[in-house]
């Protein structure tokens, strides 16, 4: 990059400053809001305060590491991606939150949050990709890595990404020892009476017939979450284009849009 165009680009970068000032003031009005209501005997109010900070200090923090990037420092790349991830995640939540109570200020202020926090959020982005240095993706060599006899992995097709694990074992949180598995969208313990069928199918490079058996039987509500079925594909969580959605302020579902436009939730 010339050094004119790196200064253009710290200027442009510099400038995303007045719509984060924007969402600031923003921040403060939704907060004064939640503060004066004192009549309503709304508990939520707390966590939600909260929120709406998280919100706007992600953007903060991704902007900064932006512009340490955009200084030579690519080293943070990948924390200026998981603060958008983050302001992404909380800017779906406080909306929801201001659309629970339907009143009508609180509608014009989640009015003003969509369009401001885009003004902040898109501008972040754009300026990322383009400092990001262009990464040559790796298909993977195996649609499925056997670790062990009581191990397996699924890779995105996409970049070679881990998106799947089963194993047998325990965590921290699955402390009895069941059927490990480890998805996009999250983990949980699966009764060890199934590992034998699953890991045939996997031994046998069926992943179509792994999903369908998992969700059909419910052991699994969406079957296998990183699969898309339309395309026999697995995908990681960047490139399935999955989003959360947030109902009242509560986690709601996961949906996932895979590269040929195959939408399906894939996490509720
Ligand atoms: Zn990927
Ligand atoms: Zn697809």
């Amino acid at each position: 990059m010339s050094i004119n165009d790196k200064r253009a680009t710290q200027e442009r970068i510099w400038k995303i400053r007045d719509s984060i000032q924007e969402l600031e003031d923003l921040k403060d009005e939704i907060i004064r809001f939640y503060e004066s209501d004192t009549e309503s005997s709304q508990s939520s109010y707390g966590p939600w305060k909260t929120d709406v900070k998280e919100c706007y200090f992600s953007i903060v923090s991704a902007w900064e590491m932006l512009r340490a990037v955009s200084e030579g420092k690519e080293k943070y790349i990948e924390s200026c991606n998981s603060y958008l991830y983050l302001a992404k995640r909380k800017f779906t939540q406080v909306s929801s939150e201001l659309r629970a109570l339907e009143d009508k200020y609180l509608d014009k202020l989640d009015k003003s949050l969509s369009k401001i926090f885009n003004k902040c959020y898109d501008p972040i982005l754009t300026e990322l990709r383009e400092l990001t240095p262009e990464v040559i993706l790796e298909k993977p060599e195996k649609r499925i890595i056997k670790i062990s006899d009581q191990e397996y992995e699924i890779p995105c097709s996409v970049c070679s990404k881990i998106c799947v694990n089963f194993r047998i074992g325990t965590t921290d949180l699955f402390t009895k020892e069941g059927l490990l598995y480890t998805g996009i969208t999250h983990q949980t313990s699966l009764n060890l009476k199934y590992a034998n069928k699953v890991f045939s199918l996997l031994e046998d490079d069926n992943i179509a017939e792994l999903h369908n058996f998992l969700e059909s039987s419910s052991i699994l509500e969406e079957g296998l979450d990183a699969y898309c079925p339309k395309c026999d594909k697995v995908y990681c969580w960047e490139h399935f284009n999955a989003y959360e959605e947030y109902d009242d302020g509560f986690y709601d579902c996961t949906y996932a849009e895979c590269p040929e436009g195959h939408k399906r939730m894939i996490d509720d």
